[in-house]
């Protein structure tokens, strides 16, 4: 069942915010600010899927709050709605300059504020599975490669800010090509399917991630993990492959397998890399990349095995 769409109502008038919530009561979870300030802090914990938001208020302004809003990447895609007594056209014009998706004038009409809200609800409801899916490998439904590639970026910047570990794994299924030459595609791609879920299982913290990188190969993402705990998950992840007992008899285990490199950043590094680092980017990209060598040794070394390499530098 698809969870309620939830909705804040921001606005320095209590009746005026009872008033709404008695309106809109039947659309969504109603939840409340009464001031700009007041606002932000919830948004900091919470992420609705609409605000309507009073554009007069003492202290920060509704202009002051939309303004905050879109210029936060978590937060700007939540659709605004400007409810204000103003009728210039000026002031319309400003609210939807800033980002505002639509301006409705005190006193609201309760036939159109719902009819408005419930088609910016339908919208960001649309927005939502659309980018869910552009996120997404159709196969396996783990996330997909545009999605690891933000993500990976994401978390080496926290990781700098931070200062913490961050380690990453890309991991390939043994002798794949024969599997499907031997038992066909369809059954490659069920097998594809339940790697992925085996890999899912193995990830315990929500900030892990495991993506599918392309074809048989997939990456997970470790922040705030130094690379013994990686190696620890690394052992973990090729045990519970192995563990499927999923036949495969032209590999030489007689069964899938997969293969993991390893590659870490210790916090321990940081102070020593923190000054030096300028490209955010290309540092991800080769942390990826040294995993990847780390694959190719795991490979060599037989299969069925992960492989470490240790220290991370900018050289
Ligand atoms: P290695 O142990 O060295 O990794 O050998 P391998 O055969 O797994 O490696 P290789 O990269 O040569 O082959 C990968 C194969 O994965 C090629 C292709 O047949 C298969 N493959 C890639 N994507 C898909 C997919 O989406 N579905 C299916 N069924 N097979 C795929
Ligand atoms: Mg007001
Ligand atoms: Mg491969
Ligand atoms: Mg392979």
């Amino acid at each position: 069942m698809q969870a309620l769409p939830s909705l804040l109502i921001v606005d320095d008038n209590i009746s005026a915010i009872r008033a709404l919530s008695r309106i809109l009561q039947d659309l969504g979870q109603i939840c409340f600010a009464t001031g700009g300030e007041q606002a932000l802090d919830f948004l900091q914990k919470m992420r609705p899927d609409l605000i309507l938001l009073d554009a007069e208020m003492p202290g920060m302004s509704g202009f002051e709050v939309c303004k905050t809003l879109k210029a936060d990447p978590l937060l700007k895609d939540v659709p605004i709605i400007f409810i204000t007594s103003h009728t210039e056209t000026q002031v319309e014009e400003v609210g939807l300059a800033l980002g505002a998706v639509d301006f409705i004038g005190k006193p609201v009409k309760p036939a159109i504020v719902t009819a408005r809200v419930k088609t910016h609800l339908n919208l960001k409801m649309a927005m939502d599975k659309l980018s869910l899916l552009a996120q997404t490998d159709g196969l396996t439904g783990l996330a997909n490669r545009r999605f690891l590639d933000q993500r990976i970026e994401y978390e080496w910047l926290r990781s700098r800010r931070n200062q913490s570990a961050f380690s990453v794994m890309l991991l390939d299924i043994d002798f794949f090509k024969r599997y499907n030459d031997h038992y066909g595609h369809l059954q490659g791609d069920e097998c594809l399917i339940a790697v992925a879920q085996t890999l899912k299982g193995c990830l315990h913290r929500s900030s892990d991630l495991v993506a599918r990188y392309g074809g048989e190969e997939f990456a997970v993402l470790l922040p705030e993990t130094e690379g013994e705990g990686a190696c620890q998950v690394a052992k973990e992840i090729v045990q519970s492959v192995y563990d499927m007992g999923r036949v495969h008899e032209t590999s030489d285990c007689g069964r899938v397998t997969i293969s993991v490199g390893v590659a870490s950043i210790s916090a321990d590094l940081w102070p020593q890399l923190g000054t030096t680092i300028t490209s955010t980017s290309s540092i991800a990209v080769a942390l990826l990349s040294e995993a990847d060598r780390a694959l190719y040794k795991a490979k060599r070394q037989g299969r069925n095995c992960s492989c470490f390499l240790a220290v991370f530098s900018e050289s």
